[in-house]
């Protein structure tokens, strides 16, 4: 039963950057939101050998075939079949918060503690949670360089790719929300934040010419000012380590105004 394809239309949440994979490749974890499943992780995708047509963006609605994971047993993991996926509408004009909210809404809670006491019993390992009070980003050094493992899959890659000239880069830094959620207990999280879209921006303020201070200036404004702003009703969207079910990362940021969601009611 298990093994059954099964079609449905899902709406794309995040895409966490891309890691090089000997088994999968270069491959992207994408966590979408489906009305019958509610959160589902979709891997492996090769997203950047996927035909132009078949690239999706964040909130936008794709149809395609899904089946259980076979080897990730978290409730969440689905397989696609790539051939299938289908572009659908985008809910993602900057004034369609509250169509957004109506997939999201559903999806919220409980808490991040909660999670995480309650992750051995439940298997949850996808979610939305709301932070209490975001305290900072923290930012660590990490490595300029893939491992050699990583890059000779890298290697392997261009071989059979060559017409892709834009080799995948490691982002030199690990950024960290620090917050805390609404348990009233909440001691604090610090959690790693692997959303492309943080990476994409790396990307954009380095080659503005900014040297390592400006670049963390510039994240700090955008991911904390802008995102986690007061005008802001901000959720994270948080999914765990497949080894280390108790630890979980942050895939994404939500961040639609505050009235948006008090509108629906
Ligand atoms: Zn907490």
């Amino acid at each position: 039963m298990n093994d059954d394809w099964i079609t449905r239309d899902a709406l794309i949440i995040v895409k966490a950057y891309p890691n090089p994979s000997s088994k999968y490749f270069e491959t992207v974890c994408v966590a979408a939101i489906t009305a019958e499943e509610g959160w589902v992780r979709l891997y492996p995708i090769n997203f950047r050998s996927l035909p132009e047509e078949q690239r999706f963006t964040k909130y936008q609605i794709v149809r395609l075939r899904m089946k259980k994971h076979e080897t990730d047993r978290r409730p969440e993991s689905y397989r696609v079949d790539e051939n299938s996926i289908e572009l659908k509408g985008e809910v993602s004009s900057a004034h369609n918060w509250r169509e957004r909210w109506q997939w999201t809404r559903p999806t919220i809670g409980p808490s991040m503690c909660d999670m995480v006491t309650q992750q051995k019993e439940s298997g949850k390992s996808l979610a939305c949670i709301r932070p209490r009070v975001v305290e900072g980003i923290e930012v660590e050094d990490g490595e300029t360089e893939w491992s050699d493992k990583k890059k000779s899959v890298l290697d392997q890659l261009t071989l059979f790719d060559p017409a892709d000239k834009t080799k995948l880069e490691k982002i030199p830094f690990i950024f960290r929300y620090k917050y805390l959620c609404e348990n009233p207990a909440c001691k604090g999280h610090c959690q790693s934040i692997i959303d492309w879209e943080l990476s994409e921006f790396y990307r954009r303020v380095r080659d503005q010419g900014l040297d390592r201070e400006g670049i963390i200036a510039a994240v700090r404004t955008r991911f904390l000012g802008d995102l986690c702003g007061p005008t802001k009703d901000t959720h994270f969207f948080v999914g765990n380590h497949s080894q280390y079910p108790a630890s979980f990362m942050i895939l994404g940021v939500f961040w639609p105004p505050r009235t948006a969601q008090t509108d629906l009611f």
